[in-house]
């Protein structure tokens, strides 16, 4: 899934390849996908597309977006975006593929599930989408230690640490994903109510969101997750499918997997404590 250390990843790369292509033509929902979510009409794409220049990429909470003059391109939660040198090296199954003059190409593939957006500028009213362009990203000073206390209210007080953190887009980029690692290294337990947390529970999370967050994007993305190139992240997760069953680094303690809220969790029971 493409959550907020991918969507800074893919962006720092596309930057670097991309902008100043131009589009020769586009090609939406080939392949059938029923999780596979557009904006209008995908085989409006093209259209919409084609001829135009690509610009910039910026990140928007966990979402990856491309100007293309006057239309954007925005790819959310588990598409997989690849940069291909060559037409012969574009996947024969895919949700979009957009080819540029220079016979370069991208393509998007799902998942489980994913958006793949493309629309005018300024017409997009998804309450997910303008809530990841309003809201601070938690790696800049915007996203102060007052700020954040300004997310506790009373209805989030009987919710779990994992429902606050993945919710509601409260801070947008995070995910079931990264939540992981932060309560890892807030020795917090995802199930631990928000209202047990304190003063100290507060600040061992507003610092764990920042350093994790910041370590995963400049260790080039989480290791269980791929990049433009089709290559895993360098930042080595600490609570994921990869470390279940392993010793915590800290304690000792085999690192446990569970199932909560329509996910899976993963944490020590060592370190971080429900209660
Ligand atoms: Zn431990």
């Amino acid at each position: 899934m493409i959550e907020l250390p991918e969507a800074a990843v893919l962006v720092r790369q596309l930057n670097r390849i991309v902008p100043s292509k131009v589009i020769r033509r586009a090609v939406a929902a080939q392949s059938p996908h029923k999780f596979a979510w557009y904006t209008g009409d995908p085989a409006g794409y093209s259209a919409l597309l084609a001829g135009k220049t690509m610009g910039q990429a910026v990140r928007q909470g966990g979402m990856v977006e491309i100007q293309v003059e006057g239309v954007v391109l925005l790819f959310s939660d588990g598409v997989n975006l690849r940069f291909h040198p060559s037409l012969e090296d574009t996947p024969l199954k895919h949700q979009l593929l957009i080819e540029f003059e220079d016979s370069t190409a991208m393509s998007a593939t799902v998942s489980m599930y994913g958006g793949l957006s493309c629309f005018p500028r300024g017409t997009n009213e998804n309450p997910y989408y303008l809530a990841a362009r309003e809201k601070p990203s938690p790696l800049t000073e915007d996203f102060s230690r007052e700020y954040f206390s300004g997310l506790f209210l009373p209805d989030t007080e009987k919710l779990s640490l994992k429902a606050f953190l993945a919710t509601q887009q409260r801070i947008p980029g995070i995910g079931n994903g990264v939540l992981q690692d932060i309560l890892y290294q807030a020795r917090l337990h995802p199930k631990m109510k928000t209202a047990a947390l304190g003063d100290s529970g507060r600040d061992a999370l507003f610092s764990a969101i920042q350093s994790t967050l910041g370590e995963m994007v400049d260790g080039g993305g989480r290791d269980t997750e791929r990049d433009l190139f089709g290559n895993p992240g360098g930042y080595p997760t600490q609570m994921s499918k990869n470390t279940a069953g392993q010793p915590c680094p800290a304690c000792g303690s085999l690192v446990q997997k569970g199932n909560y809220m329509g996910g899976s969790i993963y944490f020590c029971p060592g370190c971080q404590k429900e209660g």
